[in-house]
């Protein structure tokens, strides 16, 4: 049989006091990329991670508004940055439509009219019911990283091509924060 135990830590006031300035900054500079990210004009391309780091943490820290964050680590103020990218990258993927790809291969064949029921896909020859195609595509995003890799093999990428997303169309962009 084994043993188990649980752990429990009781920070000093200090260290509680610590702890909440570091998540306090995290979520601050969370909201600020996040803020960033939004307000990147339609067809114009989201600032790449280590550009958003730049913007929310090495200069705010100049600005009178943040100079508190040069008051903690960087390195949990860029992992929040990074999370925040996951974050967008998951909601992308989600996002995907998925009466338009094949959920054999992965192949996009873009819009096709309500009307049509089944899809010959151009890149693998599968027939698909169109309902039954956009069900196996939803369950593989619900199985996370198993579609992506299987897609990217083939040479397909799921990411989106093209037009940026439109953010507005995602309000549980906002539920992803750890924070709130
Ligand atoms: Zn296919």
């Amino acid at each position: 049989m084994r043993a188990r135990y649980q752990y429990r830590i009781y920070p000093t006031q200090r260290q509680t006091q610590k702890l909440a300035q570091l998540f306090g900054c995290c979520r601050v500079v969370w909201n600020d990329a996040l803020t960033r990210v939004k307000s990147t004009p339609s067809g114009e391309k989201w600032p790449s991670n280590s550009e958003l780091q730049k913007q929310v943490i090495t200069q705010a820290k100049k600005t009178p508004e943040r100079h508190w964050l040069s008051d903690v680590s960087s390195v949990p103020l860029q992992q929040s940055v990074r999370d925040l990218g996951v974050a967008f990258s998951n909601v992308i993927s989600r996002w995907e439509p998925t009466s338009q790809t094949c959920s054999e291969c992965g192949y996009k064949w873009g819009k096709i009219d309500l009307s049509i029921r089944s899809v010959v896909c151009l890149n693998c020859g599968t027939e698909h019911d169109r309902d039954e195609n956009a069900a196996k595509n939803i369950e593989k995003v619900g199985a996370g990283h198993t579609h992506d890799s299987k897609w990217i093999k083939n040479g397909h990428k799921t990411r989106v091509s093209g037009n940026p997303i439109a953010l507005s169309n995602q309000p549980s962009v906002k539920q992803l924060s750890l924070f709130d």
